[in-house]
């Protein structure tokens, strides 16, 4: 069900206008209002769901044929050397609207949008012991 206080919800609903690009039954996919380049597509679940990890497995296989099919085009289209897909999953990850969805951003090459995110080295064993709690979460 849509949520009323929720802009994207509205926006599947059709109360918001939207630029669309394309729709099937798992996702609406349209232009972000404030683009990082020209092209910028957000890729929006149906569902009101948070964050990419609270949905059922459902909502996001429809997502996966689509998004790919999406970023491709969002390419082909703007003439793009490659493109970012990006899904920010809470406030400390720049999540602003909380509803999931999937930003598809052109990107050119030396575009200096953004740059590779700063990377550091693991201790001794930090690795392993990461990615032992992951898989026993999975
Ligand atoms: P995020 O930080 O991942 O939650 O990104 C939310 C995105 O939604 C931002 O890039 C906004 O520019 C975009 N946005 C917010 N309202 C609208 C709207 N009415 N139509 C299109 N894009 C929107
Ligand atoms: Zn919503």
């Amino acid at each position: 069900m849509g949520r009323d206080d929720c802009i994207f919800c509205r926006i599947i609903a059709g109360q918001i206008p939207c630029t669309k690009v394309y729709e099937d039954d798992a996702v609406l996919a349209f232009l972000d209002i404030g683009p990082i380049s020209p092209g910028h597509t957000l890729v929006v679940v149906k569902p009101h769901v948070r964050h990419l990890y609270d949905g059922d497995s459902d909502v996001l296989e429809g997502l996966g044929s689509a998004l790919g099919r999406v970023a491709g085009a969002v390419v082909e289209a703007t003439g793009a050397d490659g493109c970012n897909v990006l899904c920010n999953n809470g406030r400390a990850a720049g999540q602003l609207v909380d509803h999931v969805h999937f930003h598809v951003i052109p990107r050119r090459q030396d575009d200096g949008l953004f740059p590779h995110w700063p990377k550091f080295e693991y201790e001794p064993g930090q690795a392993e012991a990461i990615a032992q709690s992951i898989r026993e979460k999975l």
